[in-house]
């Protein structure tokens, strides 16, 4: 490894700090990912792509980074931007939805609005994680998790769900600022729920028998709240402390705020040594959102005859830590800053080609402009004076390219490489059409189901319907439908209707 000190802003001590690894060399990191109940923004790829810079930064200095990125298919409410969040569930708000009528059910909708973001991140060059865990796939050890916090004292039962006690964590509020303290003189309204012992106690399960999508636990039907499974899925991949733990602006609170309450109290230990949160991609000075109206989709873009590596260079152009204006003009000049990297990607690779004998000219002063453009990474991922420095090489490699010598565009190459691994804006990484689509999301175990069923028919003999309910509904929740025909028990996959 490098002797190279990668500093970045950590908003828990609220300053530019290196980014230490607890093992070293070895960054383990989790970003927050999509709920996916709709076509994922820019705005959101903006988020995604500053843990993209991150890792791509980390690698550059030699370090081996483990990346941990989810995917939120069940608990994220409407009103998600208070402690307790309140509101229905975006999943199931969007299956009632008008786009939502071309599903047959919740689980379908997750699966291709999860599809389309995977195609998404590969067109912007993203990296791919080593684990990109969905929340329904952690529903036990998300059941665990409460169940532990409530022995220990740290979270309660109540007739509409199981809360954690903030009080039992004295420091929360230390992310956010958002203490109990500032909380109750209203610097957040939060949801009223008159069975909570405080106003800020969140949810951990929120108990709902009609939910679309809903499990059984020890608290009976429902489902998990929307902190909980980052908890649960960063606990399980990465351990007990990350190294690095990242999101957008708007994660701070309540999300981060909660999961560092719910991860600390079951660990004992600190929740994550370093965080990032990238501001928020803005249109005409307003947040790009959802609700707002205000956004584009990567695709709607590609549609209008983008680059999707013009659409990731404009999304990178501005520092994380400040707010991001997306115009046309910025994407225009986006997609002429690409322009030069391809000519002179097709410059370097025709001096290859030509063989020109002669000296390196040009190598020098690559090597000087990628250690800057690197150096600016490692300053606080610094993109707009990285880009600047990736820039002047391609007039660099252009300025004589049609005299090139081999060994100049040997150099030219080298450069076009590393600013590649660094940046991703050179060339596409992914080959699309091998893009494979995720594995289905139920997984089916003939054999099982079969026996299942055989213990159901058994239940019902023996007139213990409870017992046989219960299985139709386990099944259920895991995606397998049970139908009672004349001919006898017939199970079909929910998702493959
Ligand atoms: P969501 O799909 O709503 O869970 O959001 C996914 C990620 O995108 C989260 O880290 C959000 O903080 C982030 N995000 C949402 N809107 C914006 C925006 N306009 N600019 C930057 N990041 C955003
Ligand atoms: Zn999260």
């Amino acid at each position: 490894m490098s002797e190279k000190t990668f500093r970045l802003y950590d908003t828990m001590t609220r300053q530019v700090k290196p980014l230490e690894t607890i093992e070293p060399g070895h960054l383990r990191f989790y970003s927050c990912g999509p709920t996916v109940y709709s076509y994922a923004h820019i705005g959101n790829f903006r988020t995604f792509l500053t843990a993209d810079l991150v890792i791509r930064t980390a690698k550059a200095i030699g370090m081996n980074v483990t990346y941990v990125s989810n995917i939120t298919d069940v608990g994220h409410l409407t009103q998600d931007d208070v402690a307790d969040a309140g509101g229905e569930d975006k999943m199931a708000r969007a299956l009632s939805s008008k786009e939502g009528e071309q599903f047959n059910n919740v689980w379908e909708l997750a699966e291709y609005y999860e599809d389309a973001f995977l195609d998404d991140w590969a067109r912007l060059n993203l990296l791919a994680p080593q684990v990109r865990p969905r929340a329904t796939q952690h529903m036990r050890e998300q059941i665990v998790a409460a169940e532990q916090l409530i022995e220990q004292g740290n979270a309660y039962e109540t007739p509409s769900g199981v809360y954690f006690n903030v009080e039992s964590f004295p420091t929360y509020g230390k992310l956010s600022g958002n203490t109990q303290e500032n909380l109750k003189k209203g610097v957040r309204e939060v949801v009223l729920d008159e069975n909570k012992r405080e106003q800020a106690d969140f949810a951990l399960w929120k108990k709902d028998d009609k939910h679309l999508m809903q499990w059984y636990s020890p608290f009976g039907w429902g489902f998990p709240g929307w902190h909980l499974e980052c908890s649960v899925m960063a606990r399980k991949y990465l351990g007990d402390t990350l190294d690095l733990h990242a999101g957008g602006e708007d994660l701070i609170f309540p999300h981060h705020e909660c999961e560092i309450a719910q991860s600390e109290a079951l660990t004992g230990k600190p929740f994550s040594n370093h965080w990032i949160h990238t501001r928020f991609l803005q249109v005409n000075g307003e947040k790009m959102s959802k609700s707002l109206g205000n956004f584009y989709t990567v695709r709607f873009l590609l549609e209008k005859g983008a680059d999707p590596l013009a659409i990731r260079y404009a999304l990178i152009s501005g520092v994380y830590t400040k707010p991001l204006n997306f115009t046309d003009q910025s994407l225009s000049d986006a997609m002429g800053n690409l322009e030069r990297f391809k000519r002179s990607d097709a410059a370097v690779a025709a001096g290859i080609e030509a063989g020109r004998p002669g000296d390196d000219l040009i190598g020098a002063n690559l090597e000087e402009l990628y250690d800057q453009a690197l150096d600016s990474m490692l300053n606080d991922l610094n993109t707009s004076v990285a880009l600047a420095k990736a820039l002047e090489g391609t007039r660099v490699i252009l300025r004589d390219a049609e005299s090139m010598s081999a060994a100049s565009a040997d150099s030219g190459k080298r450069y076009l490489d590393r600013i590649n691994d660094l940046l991703g804006i050179v060339r596409p990484e992914h080959d699309l059409d091998a893009h494979q689509s995720h594995a289905p999301v139920v997984k089916v175990d003939e054999a099982r189901i079969e026996q299942l069923i055989a213990d159901r028919n058994n239940a019902k003999k023996a007139k213990d319907y409870a017992l046989a309910d219960q299985i139709r509904k386990d099944l259920d929740a895991e995606g397998i439908e049970l139908r009672d025909t004349p001919e006898g028990t017939v199970w079909v996959v929910k998702s493959a209707l």
